[in-house]
This record gives structure tokens, sequence and C-alpha cells, in this order.
């Protein structure tokens, strides 16, 4: 997956909609400290449908709306649009908003989705918010002390089956609660006899 475009709207400290043309080759975001570098990471992260406040560095989901500043008012929602090109070379356009209040909700191009859907459309591309991908300060040191298991979890990722374990814990969930369905059918017949 390419990812060509962020659009940004009252998302952490970008209030004014801005949006980031990130073209083929390698893009460096330089500025000082606290203008915003690690927020537009975090941007991705959120659009992909990471839900943890400590990845999103605050205490609950709603901190990633503009909080206001002495001289701005806050703001009530934050939007992120990420535009991609799939691995087929289809245009992908993923929206994520958060409303104060109402919590969050997505559209893949144009649709409204589930954050599950959203999950599973980056996971089987071999991305997403937890993927290897996107190094936030201090994530090689945590590569470098990952227990095996763990490492084994970013090889997964990055080869684009993490999707297919979150398809297999449904079906096997699913398939509980169909044998639960039978047990309980059975009983009812066994009293009809
Ligand atoms: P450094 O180079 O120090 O790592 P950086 O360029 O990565 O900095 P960020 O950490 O992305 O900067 O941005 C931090 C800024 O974002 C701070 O000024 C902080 O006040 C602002 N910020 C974070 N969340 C919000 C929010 N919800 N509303 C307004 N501003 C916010």
């Amino acid at each position: 997956m390419l990812i060509k475009q962020l659009r940004l709207s009252g998302f952490k400290s970008f209030v004014e909609p801005s949006t980031l043309r990130i073209e083929p080759g390698l893009t460096g975001v330089v500025g000082p400290n606290g203008c915003g570098k690690s927020n537009l990471l975090e941007a991705i992260r959120w659009v992909m449908g990471e839900n943890s406040p400590k990845s999103m560095r605050s205490g609950g989901m709603e901190d990633v709306i503009f909080a206001g500043t002495a001289s701005r008012p806050p703001r009530d929602f934050a939007e992120v649009v990420l535009s991609a090109e799939d691995g087929d070379g289809d245009e992908l356009e993923v929206v994520r908003r958060i409303e104060r209040g109402a919590g969050s909700a997505y559209r893949v191009n144009g649709k409204d989705v589930r954050a599950k859907d959203v999950a599973l459309t980056f996971a089987d591309a071999a991305t997403g918010a937890h993927s290897p991908a996107l190094v936030s300060q201090g994530k090689i040191a945590q590569v470098i002390a990952a227990k095996p298991v763990e490492r084994r979890m970013m090889l997964e990722e990055a080869a684009g089956i993490a999707g297919l374990h979150v398809r297999r814990r449904d079906a096997e969930s699913k398939l509980r609660s169909t044998e639960k369905n039978l047990e309980r059918l059975e009983d009812l017949m066994a009293g009809l006899d």
C-alpha cells in the first residue's frame, strides 16, 4: 500500500485543515521541537484504527481533538483522511472522525464501516496502526528488546497475515456459539421425546 496524502482537521495541534502530500521517494518531516512531527505519525496510526490512548500519548481518545490555546477555542471534532493506493493500484480513502461525546466513525471510499473493517483492510495490505513500518521515537530500542513471540508478531504483520489471525478468532468464536446452540437444541429435542 502506498500512502499518498494525509488531511488533518482539528487533530491535536493541526487545528486548521492541513494537507500533507506524500510524494514517491523518501519524505522527511523536519521542524522545531513540539511543532507536531510525531502528531503526524499518530494521525496515520489513528486513522488506521488505533484505540490505545497510550500510543496516542493521551489520557482518553477525545484528547486527540484540538484542545484550544490561550487565543483559540477548542474544537468539537477531529478528522483524519488518508488517501492511498492499494496493492492492485486502486484508490483507497479512509476517514476517521471523532466528535466530543459521540465517539469515532469510519468511512472507507465513502461508505460507513466498522473499526474492525478498517483494521482488516490495512492488515490485509500488510500495514496498520501497529505496523513496524511506522517507526516512532523509542521504537528501535523496543524492537531490539522484544521477546521472540513479539518479534514473530511483527514479522506476521509485515507478511500481511495478521488479518488472517483476526478472521480465525472470529470464526472460532462463531463455531463455539454454534456448538452451544446445537447442544441446547439436542437438550430441547430430548425433552420432546
Ligand atoms: P519533538 O521534536 O519534541 O519530538 P514534535 O515535533 O514531534 O516534537 P509533537 O509531539 O508532534 O511535536 O507535538 C506536540 C505539540 O502538539 C505540543 O505543542 C502539544 O501542545 C500539541 N498538542 C498535542 N495534543 C494537542 C491537542 N489535543 N490540542 C492542541 N495541541 C495539542
